[in-house]
């Protein structure tokens, strides 16, 4: 068996330093509360908090501030992080993402296929796919699809139990994230996109995914060969190193906590982890674990090719391609992990 150490927390924070609702140490304590690992914080075009020194631990959670860039008609959202200053507004999407891979940042292309039903909550797709060098996709992006979800009719509903809509990434991300994945690394991540600001539809006016309500949603499990380094350098490298390696799953927390999860593959020498090789000049079987039962679905290039409900399952085969795993229960997603490539 293989082991590996496993950190879980939330991407794509939103604070009072652009539209959320609490400032930046006010989400930490939220977050450390909740006992999360990391929280990854991106701002509107702003670095505020990262030049006020509180990217790094703090007690148990590792804070990782970047920010979400937008093109100058407020499309092609991007979020950057490892990088210092935040860039010119001017800039295209192609050249901002290429200034970020420049720079040595890190940079994940945010809610890429949002739609929406309310004329007064205008959509913000990815639209610049002809842009190369992005290191992952927001597979999963909380807001994007709670709010494509909302109608007039169950409105109400929507407001009272947001984290009860939530079913699972769309299939067309899911398909574009997996035809890059067979030309090279694009990790998948999710994003709760947390704002947790006064919504004001009709006669309702009330806060949304209040932060701890929003923490225990969409999380991302990174899984690291050695513990987090206590120096906040190091240990801002190990994450980053992981997600640029899609060494990752994700999970919606609302369906049951999805720590412990492991898909793996094995061979008569060799063990990959997610985001790793193996060789298909063996036999290679993959072997999936769930902490609960649940409907676990092994795909291959995007293609499903063993399911069950259980928690396992394992299938042998030798065939080349991009594997990864979904488990649902019921018809809603509860993990998503990166791909193991048999090549
Ligand atoms: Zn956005
Ligand atoms: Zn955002």
């Amino acid at each position: 068996m293989t082991s590996w150490h496993e950190y879980v927390g939330v991407s794509h924070i939103h604070s009072t330093d652009s539209d959320g609702s609490k400032s930046v140490p006010e989400i930490i304590r939220i977050g450390q509360k909740t006992g999360l690992d990391f929280l990854f914080f991106s701002d509107h075009m702003t670095l505020r908090s990262l030049h006020q020194g509180l990217e790094g631990w703090h007690g148990n959670t590792f804070v990782l501030i970047g920010y979400e860039i937008h093109d100058k008609s407020s499309r092609n959202h991007y979020l950057a992080f490892n990088i210092d200053e935040v860039l010119p507004g001017e800039f295209s999407p192609q050249e901002y993402v290429k200034e970020v891979n420049r720079r040595g940042g890190l940079g994940i292309i945010a809610h890429p296929d949002e739609t929406r039903v309310l004329p007064q909550f205008p959509a913000y797709p990815w639209t610049a796919w002809d842009a190369e060098e992005f290191d992952g996709i927001e597979i999963w992006n909380q807001m994007s699809e709670w709010m494509e979800g909302i109608n007039k009719l169950n409105m109400l509903k929507m407001f009272v139990s947001p984290r009860r809509y939530l079913t699972s990434p769309t299939p067309k991300t899911l398909r574009i994230w997996d035809q890059l994945n067979k030309q090279r690394k694009v990790f998948g991540t999710s994003g709760v996109d947390v704002h947790a600001y006064p919504y004001g539809i009709g006669p309702f006016k009330l806060i949304i995914f209040p932060y701890e309500v929003q923490f225990k949603s969409l999380r991302t499990h990174l899984l690291l060969e050695t513990p987090l380094s206590s120096d906040d350098q190091i240990a801002k490298k190990q994450i980053i190193d992981a997600l640029k390696n899609c060494q990752l799953f994700i999970s919606n927390y609302r369906w049951g906590d999805a720590k412990g999860f492991s898909f793996y593959a094995e061979s008569k020498d060799r063990i990959a982890k997610i985001g790793e090789s193996i060789s298909s000049q063996d036999n290679v079987t993959f072997i999936i674990k769930t902490p609960q039962k649940c409907r676990i679905k092994l795909l291959r290039d995007g293609t499903t090719i063993s399911e069950g409900v259980g928690k396992d399952l394992e299938y042998s085969c030798q065939k080349p391609g991009i594997y990864r795993v979904e488990a649902y229960k019921g018809k809603k997603g509860w993990i998503f992990s990166n791909h193991i490539w048999l090549v």
